[in-house]
């Protein structure tokens, strides 16, 4: 008895013990669905919301990236952490859209362009934008420019008060900026303009200068937009006169060709009717004389047909000829034209590849480079080095001399280090003050050695802002292809070392 009240215990405790399993069991399916959940919404939210402040987007992307790979409790609490102090940086997000932000930007702008004409229409503008007659930011903004280039006085624009929220005004250019097409030769130009816009604290002088700046490069755009539809046009209708003559030239061609032949029947039908009528005459002649007499004659007519026939294939022949001549000029001149046409092409190609304030190549013209030198390491098994340079504390000098002398260091930079390089070295401006170097055939440790080389050279070069002397030093990340790398992981490994040059100092070069 014992024994079976015993085992029934002990059946009972197992069937709890199995039901909580089952029950834990359901319990963290449910979880795992409501985190899969809680991710697909939070990845969804993050790209919502991607754009709407600079400030933000890396973390977005940051945060977004760890959800797809797997929760990391730790790395993801630390991103947001990150995320919001940043929200909390970030001084006006617009509750409702962009046109809550007119007002600031009018404001501006009526600060800075004060000549009457550039006042009134401002003015009217301002009145449009804001009972929303003008529709889509890029109109609002072309109208902007035209009452800017409404008058001369563009080259002197009046220095704006410290009232103005400089911040708002960026975001707002920043965004007419991203809305707009922009050809690829103002790429570059652009994607400096669009940094400078979006860097935060900067100081009413260099704000200007970054404002005139964008205002330049927009009138160069637009400009450039229409002087291309106008060649565009021109071409065009160019072309249609030429194809209008080569038509006619053609046309011409195939009816002198149907000309002829028409003579030619004529001369046939007209030959064969003498001929029957010869036969006639031969046939009803009773004495030769006469007979004589029908034949020289009706030969003489046919030989003054034929001799006027090959007058006339002739003169026919000339005026083929000449429209041959014609035809073939015409093709000639085309050919020429189209030649012009693709070397002009060419040069448009090259400036794309070009960064326009240094000369240097540009990043577009890197990323081509780097495909070529990457076969060429994969190939041959030759090293192959990078190097990424930064200028130190580059704000500073903008924010103590203004852009104009901060563009001059870039200049003077460029030139320095392309100067001091080897020919099979690839320089390139890669974006605001970042320069990177392909060096063909070169270890890490000649590179580290010719890179601390160039170092010296801009430490001892030295600037003269108006009369004073400023300090140039440049920091720069080293990194050697390694089998399996890519073109991303051996630069994000330059880039590390480039991040560890300027914790240890700045004025450094480190290999990784
Ligand atoms: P660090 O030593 O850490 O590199 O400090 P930094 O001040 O050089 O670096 P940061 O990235 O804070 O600032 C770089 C500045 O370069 C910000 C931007 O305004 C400026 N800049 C980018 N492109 C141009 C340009 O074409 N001309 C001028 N004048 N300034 C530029
Ligand atoms: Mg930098
Ligand atoms: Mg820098």
């Amino acid at each position: 008895m014992n024994f079976f009240s015993k085992t029934t215990d002990q059946d009972e405790w197992r069937k709890k013990y199995l039901n909580l399993l089952d029950e834990q069991e359901q319990s963290a399916t449910s979880c795992k669905e409501k985190e899969d959940l809680l991710c697909k919404t939070i990845i969804r939210l993050t790209i919502a919301t991607t754009g709407l402040d600079p400030l933000l987007d890396p973390h977005l992307l940051s945060i977004r990236d760890q959800l797809k790979n797997g929760i990391n409790s730790r790395a993801l609490k630390d991103e947001l952490d990150r995320f919001t102090l940043s929200v909390t940086q970030i001084k006006h997000i617009p509750a409702q859209n962009q046109s809550v932000e007119i007002e600031p930007l009018f404001d501006f702008l009526l600060q800075r362009y004060t000549t009457e004409k550039q006042q009134r229409i401002l003015k009217l503008l301002k009145k449009k934008a804001r009972t929303a007659k003008l529709e889509t930011p890029n109109q609002l903004f072309i109208a902007i420019l035209e009452a800017i280039e409404s008058d001369t006085d563009i080259s002197a624009p009046k220095t704006i008060s410290s009232q103005i929220d400089i911040e708002i005004v960026s975001r707002q250019l920043l965004l007419f900026l991203e809305g707009i097409e922009i050809p690829s030769i103002f790429n570059q130009q652009a994607q400096t303009a669009k940094q400078l816009l979006a860097t935060p604290n900067q100081t009413t002088l260099a704000f200007e200068s970054i404002l005139d700046r964008s205002f330049k490069l927009l009138l160069k755009i637009k400009q450039h937009n229409q002087s291309e539809q106008q060649d565009i046009d021109k071409f065009l209708s160019h072309i249609t006169e030429q194809l209008a003559t080569l038509d006619a030239s053609v046309m011409g061609a195939s009816t002198a060709a149907i000309e002829s032949a028409e003579n030619r029947s004529r001369l046939d039908q007209s030959v064969s009717e003498q001929m029957k009528e010869l036969q006639l005459s031969s046939t009803n002649a009773t004495k030769l004389e006469p007979l004589k007499g029908i034949i020289s004659s009706r030969l003489a007519s046919i030989a003054k047909e034929i001799q006027e026939h090959t007058q006339k294939e002739a003169i026919q022949r000339q005026k083929t000829q000449q429209q041959l001549d014609g035809l073939i000029d015409k093709i000639k001149s085309m050919e020429s034209e189209s030649c012009d046409l693709k070397s002009k092409l060419k040069i448009a190609n090259t400036q794309a590849l070009r960064d326009t304030l240094t000369g240097l190549p540009n990043r577009n013209a890197y990323n081509e480079r780097l495909e070529t030198e990457l076969a060429r390491w994969k190939r041959y098994g030759t090293p192959l080095s990078l190097i990424i340079w930064d200028v130190d504390y580059f704000k500073t000098i903008n924010d103590r001399y203004g852009h104009k002398a901060g563009d001059k260091v870039l200049l003077l930079i460029a030139k320095q280090l392309s100067d001091h390089s080897y020919t099979t070295d690839f320089i390139s401006r890669f974006g605001g003050e970042e320069f990177t170097m392909l060096l063909p055939n070169t270890d890490s440790q000649s590179a580290l050695e010719r890179a601390n080389q160039l170092r010296q050279v801009i430490e001892k070069t030295g600037f003269n802002a108006s009369g004073t002397s400023v300090a140039i030093t440049i920091s720069c990340g080293i990194t050697e292809f390694i089998p399996n790398d890519t073109d991303e992981t051996a630069f994000e490994r330059a880039d590390q070392a480039l991040y560890q040059a300027k914790q240890q100092g700045r004025n450094r070069c480190n290999v990784l």
